[in-house]
């Protein structure tokens, strides 16, 4: 590909977010864009988590594109490496290969107000951009706490997304610290091989049981075949988890009943009352992630697994010794331990109209219009933004409903004509963020009694979307222009020359 000096849109990063974004920028007959990825291949999520027994926990019919079905899933919650194989399939398929730009790692944005247009330095060199579609993550970035001692350690230490493979865990003792959706899939991984493990656990997850199975191949032949039996499959998956949305955020009682088979899903694996007593959460099911996993607490009830009910505190050579005073001596530590999620990197590499970073903008709490679009930041939107997550479906059905938005917005660019920008406006999103933050008052993940990384550090949650899918749909579908500003370029300015593709 000829080196773009200025494109109509940038796309940063290439998971689901970048790759439906650069699909979709096709399909509106877009050519003249780049997408920008610091790794050296796609996938995202699905390329850093390659930890032993990494799969998605939402059904792959329903976590995949819904212009990209595909009959071959050999699982119902299918691995890592098949989910990536799809994204790489996707991106051949949708001929996506010549506009992507791997080793280009984002390292500042700004926008400059005189020519209407983010300027970009990346690792691979300058560009700039009318539009920039930022889909780096809202889970790309790992956080390890600061444990202290920890640099001292002699031995291995490595997080969940970034597994060392050039490490046999035959035969050690490892500590595992967390107890969130990577730590319940590597726990039962790794626990058959190793000759210990201790898992530090803060605070205990709600964990159901996963109805995974093969799927057989007549019914990849059906799906093969006849493709409306996958559309079919999909819709049943979607209705069954658009139903569930109100318990989580209107009715959180209605939630008893699952969490008493929850509870049935501890004591029928578990039959110490101590290792049960330690397993049980305190709060409401729901509040944070319910995790799936059959394999999770008949790992725990093995004779060389030690479950300390408590945070790693401090690392004193080979010895981890929790905040509960107990220790262990250990080979590796495997942080599974989340992410920057309310404290993304990536904004502190922005830098919007007035000067100011995004992380900045952003200091009193995350805010997005519509999830997507921030005053003072010009033509730039984001992918999985605020308060776009889900507790119970599929992250593609907002990356798609964003899709939508993002082609409408970029439609009312070409309607304004000439060089022209949207800027949201403070109160449009003030008032978004306000009905959105609100409807969250009821809702399991602000009243279930437990902290989690939904809510930031004020403990306001940022994060998730308090309705359906279908509700997000709709209030995505279409870009409100009296939601945002237009900017004009003055008069005088004129655009440099652009080199094209
Ligand atoms: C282990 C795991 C399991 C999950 N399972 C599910 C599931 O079952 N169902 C579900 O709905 N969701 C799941 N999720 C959430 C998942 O993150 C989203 O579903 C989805 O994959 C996010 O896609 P994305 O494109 O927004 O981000 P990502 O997949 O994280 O991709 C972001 C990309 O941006 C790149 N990038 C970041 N910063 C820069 C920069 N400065 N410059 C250039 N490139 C950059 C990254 O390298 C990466 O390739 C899971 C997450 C994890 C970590």
């Amino acid at each position: 590909m000829a080196e773009h000096k200025h494109v109509r849109v940038a796309v940063i990063g290439s998971g689901f977010g970048g790759l439906g974004a650069a699909v979709r920028l096709r399909r509106e007959g877009i050519t003249d864009f780049v997408v920008l990825e610091r790794a050296d291949s796609v996938g995202g999520t699905w390329r850093d988590n390659d930890y032993p027994g990494c799969a998605c926990d939402v059904p792959s019919h329903l976590y995949s594109f819904s212009f990209a079905p595909n009959p071959e899933w050999p699982r119902a919650f299918s691995g890592q490496g098949h989910i990536r194989a799809y994204l790489e399939h996707v991106t051949d398929t949708f001929r996506l290969r010549p506009h992507l730009r791997l080793d280009s790692e984002v390292k500042r944005m700004t926008w400059d107000a005189q020519r209407l247009r983010w300027q970009i330095e990346t690792s691979s060199g300058p560009l700039s951009a009318d539009v920039v579609v930022s889909a780096t993550g809202p889970l790309s970035d790992p956080r390890i706490p600061e444990i202290p001692g920890l640099d001292s350690f002699p031995g291995r230490v490595f997080h969940s997304a970034r597994w060392d493979h050039g490490y046999d865990l035959r035969g050690r003792r490892v500590a595992v610290v967390g107890t969130g959706a990577s730590a319940i899939q590597i726990v039962p991984s790794v626990q058959p091989l190793v000759s210990r493990l201790t898992l530090f656990q803060r605070t205990p997850a709600w964990v159901m049981p996963r109805a995974d199975r093969a799927i057989s191949g007549a019914e990849r032949r059906l799906h093969r075949r006849f493709p409306f039996t996958v559309q079919a499959r999909r819709g049943l998956l979607w209705s069954i988890r658009e139903l569930q949305v109100q318990a989580f955020t209107r009715h959180p009682g209605e939630l008893g009943p699952v969490e008493w088979l929850a509870r049935r899903n501890i004591a029928r694996a578990v039959k110490d009352p101590v290792l049960r007593a330690k397993l049980t959460p305190d709060y409401r099911i729901g509040c944070k992630r319910i995790l799936l996993s059959s394999s999770y607490y008949p790992a725990l009830a093995r004779p060389n697994v030690d479950v300390v009910a408590s945070g790693l505190s401090e690392v004193r050579g080979s010895t981890v010794v929790a905040a509960d005073g107990s220790e262990a001596e250990v080979d590796a530590i495997v942080f599974g331990t989340g992410f920057h999620v309310t404290d993304m990197p990536i904004a502190e590499r922005v830098v919007g109209a007035a000067g100011q970073t995004l992380a900045e903008s952003w200091k009193d709490g995350m805010q997005a219009l519509r999830g997507a679009s921030v005053p003072g930041f010009p033509n730039w939107m984001t992918i999985i933004g605020p308060n776009t997550g889900l507790g119970n479906s599929s992250m593609v059905l907002i990356i798609e409903s964003q899709l939508n938005y993002l082609a409408d917005f970029l439609r009312q660019l070409d309607v304004l004509g000439g060089r022209a920008a949207l800027d949201a406006r403070p109160g449009a999103v003030r008032g978004w963020n306000e009905r959105v933050q609100e409807r969250l008052k009821r809702t399991v993940w602000n009243t279930g009694g437990c902290t989690s990384w939904y809510l930031d550090a004020s403990g306001r949650n940022t994060t998730v979307w308090p309705g359906t899918t279908t509700e997000f749909r709709r209030a995505t579908r279409r870009v409100d222009l009296a939601e945002y500003q237009v900017l004009r370029v003055p008069a005088r300015v004129n655009a440099p020359a652009e080199v094209a593709a």
